[in-house]
């Protein structure tokens, strides 16, 4: 039973949910964009989104949409490279302290460019304007270990895992999610869209 300190839902619950909105997306049998004003109504009482998702600002990985979900059912973060930082942390610690969504998931996708350009810094020494070169070095740790001689679409493809599990460690590393702890009903898990098929690949632990 749901008190007034935590979310009706279970993360369980809220991981189901994004795992059926992006099957319909990809069966061509969304049901969003359909916004009736009674939802817009309803929805002026408040927020209760049922999962966070940092991802990306690429034009083409919009959360909204690859898991089918309505306005108010999502709590999203975009940034290039669904990277962290100060403003990021806050807003993600938001969702937590305040909307308490059961569920966080830091979802990279194939084909991203800020991920590129800190595979071109690494390896091939690439200079980046001042401000990405900024964003490009919260990158950069993710791509230790990884074999820069393999080919550029099995790097690109190596790194964007790489960069969401090192997005993970780096927040369940951090002083807020470690006093949530393993007995909290929060979930926080990685994801990868792939462009070409539209479907979200849920990482393993
Ligand atoms: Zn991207």
């Amino acid at each position: 039973m749901a008190n007034e300190n935590s979310h009706p839902w279970t993360a369980e619950q809220a991981l189901e949910r994004l795992k059926e909105g992006n099957a319909r997306f990809v069966n061509g049998e969304a049901h969003f964009p359909t916004v009736q004003k009674e939802v817009l109504a309803d929805l002026t009482k408040g927020q209760q989104p049922y999962a966070t998702i940092l991802g990306c600002s690429d034009s083409r990985v919009p959360p909204e949409v690859i898991f089918d979900a309505h306005l108010g059912e999502l709590f999203v973060v975009r940034v290039a490279g669904n990277v962290l930082g100060s403003a990021i942390f806050g807003t993600l610690q938001y969702a937590g302290a305040h909307l308490r969504t059961p569920l966080f998931v830091v979802m990279g996708h194939e084909g991203c460019g800020a991920v590129e350009a800190a595979i071109a810094s690494k390896f091939h020494g690439a200079e980046h304007k001042s401000r990405i070169e900024l964003l490009v070095e919260n990158i950069l740790p993710a791509l230790d270990g990884l074999d820069g001689t393999q080919p550029p679409g099995d790097l690109l493809h190596a790194a964007v895992e790489s960069n969401v599990r090192w997005t993970l460690r780096t927040l369940r590393e951090t002083p807020e999610v470690k006093a949530v702890g393993a007995t909290s009903a929060m979930k926080l898990v990685g994801a990868i869209y792939e462009l070409e098929t539209g479907r979200v690949r849920f990482l393993e632990p």
